[in-house]
């Protein structure tokens, strides 16, 4: 069973690897694109309305492409799961797309995004050319010089008449515009699993693969201890900062826990040490010459401060505690030197 939903930019390279995980898997392919470019080429009254949006790089109406996925998806052989590929665009075809598979008890296991980067996408989209026949996408730009044939079944080789640079640029922009807010839209629902999509063909499969049936970490049987989650923070940080979440393809959900308690850590850390650093600028002012007795008031109102900011973390507060104590020890300690030294006169 696997009920999924790739997400990316045109050119990311959905479509290929929904065929790796469709032949692998058993799952069938759902490409919106597909049954789109399907009924053009049949004629059909649905084909002659969606062609000349498509030709223009626009999104088909979301009644148009939600019939074809409704009528797809209630086929046997998506019984027990399917791929989207390029379905939903928008926001309207997220929720109705919810809708629809709430009502076939179908509920979605994961969004995997494809992350690649502009300069990419276009060289793809420029030098793609697809066998008709089976379906596989070649590369001008990886083809041996002259060859225009399918290696699998010798079919000339064909390129989309929306591949070409003007419509790219306009379906780049319909992706920023309205599908990439899907984005934010499914990692609020921790379904987002975020995948990098260059490098070497099998090494994205594997990542997608690996996000693809990762199991999803129920919040119930997530456990952050206060202590274990502020030691580890700077590193779960690091990982995700650094695109790895991609690579080990970590369900939304757990990193945002570990992004959560990085930034809590790190806040009472900034707490303790601005405590410490308002103690050790009275302890200057004091320095500069002002009474012993002054500086007691000074050192309980740093005390107080301390206390007060870090009032929720023991461990943080005798550190932040013990350090404004120091500082503000320091120019009490000056203070009476000073008046020794005056009365010495
Ligand atoms: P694709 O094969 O996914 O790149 O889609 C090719 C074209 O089909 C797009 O540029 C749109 O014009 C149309 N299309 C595909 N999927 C959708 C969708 N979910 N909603 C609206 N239009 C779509």
């Amino acid at each position: 069973m696997m009920r999924i939903v790739l997400l990316g930019a045109p050119g990311s390279g959905k479509g290929t690897q929904a065929q790796r995980l469709q032949s692998k898997y058993g799952v069938p392919q759902v490409s919106s694109g597909d049954l789109l470019r399907d009924a053009v080429a049949r004629g059909t009254e649905l084909g002659k309305q969606a062609k000349s949006v498509m030709d223009a790089g626009q999104l088909v109406s979301d009644d148009i492409v939600l019939g074809l996925i409704r009528e797809r998806l209630g086929r046997e052989d998506a019984a027990n799961g399917f791929i989207l590929d390029g379905f939903p665009r928008n926001i309207e075809q997220a929720n109705a797309l919810n809708a629809l598979l709430e009502e076939i008890g179908q509920p979605l296991d994961a969004v995997l995004l494809l992350d690649v980067r502009n300069e990419t996408l276009m060289q793809r989209l420029a030098g793609r050319r697809i066998c008709p026949q089976c379906g596989t996408v070649y590369n001008v730009h990886t083809l041996p010089e002259g060859v225009n044939t399918c290696s699998k079944d010798g079919a000339e080789l064909y390129q989309r008449p929306d591949d070409n640079e003007e419509v790219i640029g306009k379906r780049l922009s319909v992706y920023d515009e309205q599908t990439k807010p899907l984005i934010e839209h499914y990692s609020k629902l921790g379904l987002l699993r975020k995948v990098a999509g260059e490098g070497e063909l099998e090494e994205v499969s594997e990542r997608m693969e690996a996000a693809a049936l990762a199991k999803p970490v129920p919040a119930s049987k997530v456990k952050v201890t206060r202590s274990s989650a502020s030691r580890k923070a700077p590193s779960s940080k690091k990982k995700s900062a650094g695109g790895a979440a991609a690579k080990s393809a970590k369900p939304a959900a757990k990193q945002g826990s570990a992004k959560q308690a990085g930034k809590k850590a790190a806040g009472k850390k900034a707490a303790g040490k601005k405590a410490a650093a308002k103690g050790k600028a009275a302890g200057k002012r004091k320095a500069a010459g002002k009474s012993a007795a002054k500086s007691k008031v000074a050192k309980k109102a740093a005390r107080g401060k301390v206390a007060k900011k870090s009032s929720k973390r023991p461990a943080a507060r005798r550190v932040a505690k013990k350090a404004a104590r120091k500082v503000a020890r320091r120019p009490a300690k000056a203070a009476r030197r000073g008046g020794k030294a005056r009365a010495k006169k």
